[in-house]
Parts: C-alpha cells; structure tokens; sequence
C-alpha cells in the first residue's frame, strides 16, 4: 500500500541521529516522517546513559545553539553534572551530566510527539524507493510504501548487527532489539561504499548487591562536598537548574591483579581475540580486555559505578566493556572492591555492524550516488551520541534546505566543531569508530562550549531553526556583551582617582597612567567581579552608566571576561583563520581531471580522483595530498585549469 501523504523529509531511526534530523526538519516547516523500530526506545541511549564530555560537550552545545532537543532533554534527566577541565583554560572545560535514561527518553519523545510538521510511524524499514539515481521514499517491514523529496537514513548499529557473548553470537540491532537485515542489503545491492564497525558495552549490575562502603564516592558539582556546591551546572543555553531532577553521586571502584588475571583466562574465549569480531573497535574507549591486553604493565584501573537513573537500582560500571564469556564477566566483576556479591542484571557484549565510507558523502551529507538521500550518525562510521545528535541536526537541516531548493549550509571548521567531525568525516574518512576530541579542532580557542550560541544562534535562526523564545533569550544575551565590553571600553581609572591601596587590592600593583577597564581585565589575576569594586562613581569616569544585567549576568560577564583575557590569543588565530579561509572558498570544478594537473604524483592524483573534493582546502586535508600538491593546483587553477 501507498500511504496517502507524501512528505519533503522522512527520516529512518529514532536514535540520536535520527530525532535531531526529524526535529530540525519540521522546525524547518518540512513535512516531515520519524520512521523508527519502535516508538518506546525514541532517544534511547544504548550504553551508558551519559552526555557532554571533553569535545562532545561542545557538540551538544552547538545543536542547543542550533535549537535542537539534546541539551534541554539532559537539562530535565540529569542527575549528576560536572564541568571537566574546570581549572584549565575556558577552550578544553566541558560539561558533562549523568543522565535518568528514563527521564531522557521521555524529555525527548515529548518534544516529538508536540513538534509541529512531524509525524511518528512505528514499523522497521526494509527499503528504500528509488526512482532512476534519487531517492524517492521507503517502505516498511509490512510492505507499506512512504513517498518523500528526501530520506535521511540514522540506522545506527543497527545494520546488519551481530551481538558477540564470548564465542556465541546473534544478529541484533542492540541487546533486546532486531537487526535491519533487509535494509542493509538493499543499501549493499545500491554499492555504496561500506565496512564493519564494533563496540561494546558493559555489563549492568543490581546497585541492592554493591557494598557502597568499600567503594569511593564521587559527588557532581553544586552537590554538598563537590565543586561550588549550591552552583548546578546547566547545559542548554536556555536551561535552568531548577529544571534538574534529584542530584547523585558516582562512586569508584578499581580493577586489581586478580581481575587482570581472570581476564586473561578468558582470552581464549574472547571473540575479539579469536577472531570472531572482525570490525574496528574504537581505540580510545577500549574493551576491558583490550585494555588489559595492551597496558599489560598497569595492575589497577579505576571503574566508575554510575546510577542509570533515579527509580531504578540499576548501575552502569563505566570502564569494564567486555565481550568476555559471561562466566569470566562474572568472576571480574566480583573480583573488584564492593562487587564482591553484585549481581549483574545485563551481560556486556560487543555489536559488530555495517557503517558506510562518509568519503563517498556531499559535503551536506547528502549520498553522491543517489540524490536526496542522507546519512547521519553512527552509520557514518563515528561513535557516541553526541557525534550522532550533531550530525542528525545536520542532515536534518540539509535535507530541509534541499526541499526548499536553497543551498546546503556547512559550518567551516573555525566555526564550530561540527564543521570539523564533519570536514574530518568527508577529507579523512575513518579507520576506527570516530569521536570528537578538542584536539581535532584546529582553532579551538573560538569554539568554546560557552560562546557556541554565539557561534551559531545567528545562523541558526537565519536557517529557521531557532524559535522566538530562544532568540529573544539570546538577542538580549549578545546585545548585553556587546554593551557591557563597549561600557569597560569607554570607562577609565585615573591613577589619581585611585588611591595606591585601592589599586594594590584590586590589581596587584600602581597604575602609572590612565586606563580603561578593559585593558585592566585583560592583565593576569585581574578578574571582573573585583574589577566592578572600582567602578562605583569615585574611582572611573564614564559616559555610559552600568546596567542591571540581570539573569544574565553571569552568562554575560563570562563572555566580557573571556573576550578580554584571550583577545590576543584569539586575534592571531583570527589571522590563521582568514588564511585558511582563501583555501576554503576556492572551488574545485566537479569536472577537474586530475590527470592533466601538471607535475602531480600518481598517488595524490588517484587520491583527489576519488575523494573528489570540493574546495582546495578539502583537498589539503585528505592524507597524503602535500602541500606542494596544493601549490600544484593552485597554479592550475589559476591558469583556468
Ligand atoms: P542509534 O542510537 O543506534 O539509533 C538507531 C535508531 O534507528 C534506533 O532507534 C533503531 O531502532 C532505528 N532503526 C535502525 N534501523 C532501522 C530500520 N531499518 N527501520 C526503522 N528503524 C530503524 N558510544 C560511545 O560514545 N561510547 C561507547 O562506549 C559506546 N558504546 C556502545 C555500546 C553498544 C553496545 C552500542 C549499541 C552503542 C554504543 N555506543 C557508544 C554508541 C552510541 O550508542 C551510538 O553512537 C549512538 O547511539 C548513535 O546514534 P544513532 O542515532 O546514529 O543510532
């Protein structure tokens, strides 16, 4: 049967990928389909239910700022908040909260189900329509045919999933849900470029059989005997911590020699080590065997036991993703400090899948092969939730532009991190399931967690994808910096005025001559809150009287601060920037052949032949294109070529 509505988007998977895609479109006015396995698991987190971190922080702040649902969902689920790399620079901190797996996914199927424009059908997807090389709809499991001007496919891991317990395994999609089967055929029968990808999970334990007096405990930030108690960390820039559920804390346990030994004698019924897995694991966030395996000379590591929600005793022990035999998963778990007795509720496994090669996507993620379909997530070969929110929205977004015949909107790496997974994704590829890290961003002294909406709001809103209410908070949030940097600007301290004990106390030493307060804030050890003990009337002449910032001062002042302590830094990476940008908009025709730039190797000509990049700084990026091959194209593109 042909179902009576055509819609400008569908989306297929109701993951992270897939509800940031399906919100964005219909926030974009596009009629628009969540097609998903089922309607119960919308947003469910299928490890541990924690989001943010160092780099996917970021990520979730620029699809807050973008208007998407992640950051406010874990605004109303979470129950344990931290903001990592606190005492380093404003760059690296990151938030990172502990989620109610249960909350989140109601948070999140709440702004599905009250999103206007977007509709839910619940019925696994087995094919996809395709009409010459475009995309045209898809159909369900029960042979009901959806017809839509664009498809965007977030299968996760499911595709093709294979769940490995020691040497059984069987096809999954994740542990309880079915595999798509009949989908990843279709997409192998439609040749786009794809490999297998793996990760692992794991097991769960009962948190009535923890002995929580052998274990350490971890408060989160604002909670008594954490960091800056009273003082909640939120995550949306238009959250609010008195939308926070009851606090918790974590609590720390540590493997010892004898875990390390029953680890290794379940080596031989390791899948991994026996070569049943044949997938890429992620290096980074390694299985409790491979870690023991690899850093055999370390006889401890330390294991994080975090609640995975408020109305359930379940615990998630961050740390020990195994897909050992359940025996050996077991006799490790009980091996450990306050595990003694646990009783493990879910066995760990690992989940081998399909991923396509994202080298064969448009820079709007939009497959070349068929026209107005698009991937997102972790069938783009990366990892995490956060990875797949941001590239969903992004999809989303596209697919929406698509429809109204605009251009794809793709941020640029010096403007948020989600233009770097996604210029990493198209120029290198993967090798190993992908995840953010700050260190993958060149020029992330501007893409801080705290200016995001900064960043982005502005587009966003251009894109229609933020509503009034968040642009009017962030309206009056940027016209208050701008007004507050313009007021220290033109406000001075004469060294007259400003008795030598006052300047001492305030900073640090005698002024020899007049300044303004923002050349004071700008020196070391000079903050802004002491700064202001200055500004009462006696000390400073100014034209421009100080506001009442309100609600807003802190996120106000934060910026003020920042902008003055790292201009310098910042300025020189804004020359970086503008170099980098000249490679960024010259095109490279779609036609360019290769074989007749002068004086290329054979190797980089056969590279650019098939990554076929878009812009000769693209082109820099893929691995083994050098510099002198920039020039080379420069020159040719220069002469015309
Ligand atoms: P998913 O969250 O997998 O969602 C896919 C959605 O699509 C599901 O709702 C599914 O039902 C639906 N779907 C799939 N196929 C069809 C179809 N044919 N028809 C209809 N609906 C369909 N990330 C980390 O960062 N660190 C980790 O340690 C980690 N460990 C993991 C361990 C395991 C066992 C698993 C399964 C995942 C792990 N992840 C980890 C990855 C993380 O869960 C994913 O990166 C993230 O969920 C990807 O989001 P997504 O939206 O792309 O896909």
């Amino acid at each position: 049967m042909l179902y009576p509505q055509e819609f400008d988007v569908i989306v297929v998977g109701g993951g992270h990928a897939g509800t940031e895609a399906a919100l964005a479109a219909a926030r974009m006015g596009c009629s628009t389909l969540l097609l998903t396995h089922n309607i119960e698991t919308l947003g469910q987190m299928s490890c541990n239910p924690s989001i943010g971190g160092i780099g996917k922080g970021h990520l979730v702040k620029e699809v807050d700022a973008l208007g998407g649902a992640m950051a406010l969902a874990t605004d109303e689920a979470g129950i344990q908040f931290r903001i990592l790399n606190s005492s380093k620079g404003p760059a690296v901190r990151a938030t990172r909260a502990q989620a109610d797996r249960i909350l989140y996914k109601a948070a999140i199927r709440r702004m599905l189900e009250n999103q206007p424009n977007l509709s839910l059908f619940q019925q696994a997807v087995d094919d996809l329509l395709v009409e010459g090389e475009r995309v045209v709809g898809a159909v369900t499991q029960m042979g009901l045919a959806f017809r839509a001007r664009t498809v965007v496919l977030t299968a996760g891991t499911f595709l093709d999933g294979r769940i490995h317990v020691g040497l059984q395994n069987y096809a999954a999609g994740r542990a309880g849900d079915p595999p798509a089967v009949s989908l990843s055929a279709r997409l192998k029968e439609l040749q786009l470029p794809q490999g297998r990808l793996k990760t692992g999970t794991p097991p769960r334990i009962d948190g009535r059989s923890i002995d929580f007096s052998r274990c350490q405990e971890q408060p989160g930030d604002g909670m008594p005997g954490g960091v800056n108690p009273g003082h909640l960390p939120v995550f949306s820039f238009m959250g609010n911590a008195a939308l926070h559920p009851r606090q918790v804390p974590c609590w720390i346990t540590h493997t010892n020699a004898r875990t390390h030994e029953i680890i290794r004698s379940g080596f031989d019924r390791s899948p991994m080590f026996t070569g049943k897995i044949e997938g890429v694991g992620p290096r980074y966030c390694p299985s409790v065997e491979d870690k023991i395996n690899r850093f055999a000379d370390k006889d401890s590591h330390q294991i994080f036991l975090e609640p995975e929600g408020l109305t359930t005793h379940e615990f998630y022990p961050n740390g020990i993703s195994t897909s050992l035999p359940f025996d050996i998963q077991l006799a490790l778990v009980r091996s450990m400090d306050g595990l003694e007795n646990a009783h493990i509720l879910r066995p760990g496994y690992a989940i081998e899948y399909d991923y396509f090669d994202p080298r064969a996507l448009k820079s709007s993620f939009e497959t070349r092969a068929i026209a107005g379909l698009f991937f997102a997530g972790q069938i783009n070969g990366t990892t995490g939730y956060e990875e797949a929110a941001a590239q969903g929205l992004f999809a989303g977004l596209n697919a929406a532009l698509q429809c109204r015949g605009e251009v794809p909107w793709v941020p640029a790496r010096d403007e948020a991190y989600l233009g770097v997974l996604v210029d990493d994704l198209l120029t290198k590829g993967v090798t190993e399931p992908y995840r953010m890290f700050t260190s993958r961003a060149e020029f992330r002294l501007q893409l801080r967690e705290d200016n995001a909406d900064m960043r982005l709001t502005e587009t966003g809103r251009r894109l229609g994808l933020v509503d009034d209410a968040r642009w009017d908070h962030f309206s009056r949030k940027r016209d208050a910096v701008a007004r507050e940097t313009e007021r220290l600007k033109s406000t001075w301290v004469n060294p007259r005025n400003l008795p030598a004990s006052e300047s001492e106390r305030v900073l640090g030493k005698a002024i020899e001559h007049e300044y303004n307060l923002f050349d004071l804030l700008r020196r070391p050890g000079v903050d802004y809150a002491s700064l202001m003990s200055l500004d009462d009337g006696r000390h400073v002449s100014s034209a421009v009287s100080r506001e009442t910032l309100g609600e807003l001062a802190d996120s106000v002042v934060e910026q003020v601060e920042i902008a003055a302590k790292y201009s310098g830094y910042i300025d020189r990476q804004k020359d970086e920037v503008q170099r980098a940008a000249h490679y960024e908009q010259l095109r490279l025709p779609a036609e360019l052949d290769y074989s007749q730039v002068p004086a290329l190797s054979i190797e980089v000509r056969q590279k650019l032949q098939k990554h076929r990049p878009e812009t000769l700084g693209q082109a820099s990026r893929i691995s083994g294109v050098t510099p002198a091959a920039i020039s080379l194209l420069l020159v040719h593109l220069k002469k015309g070529g």
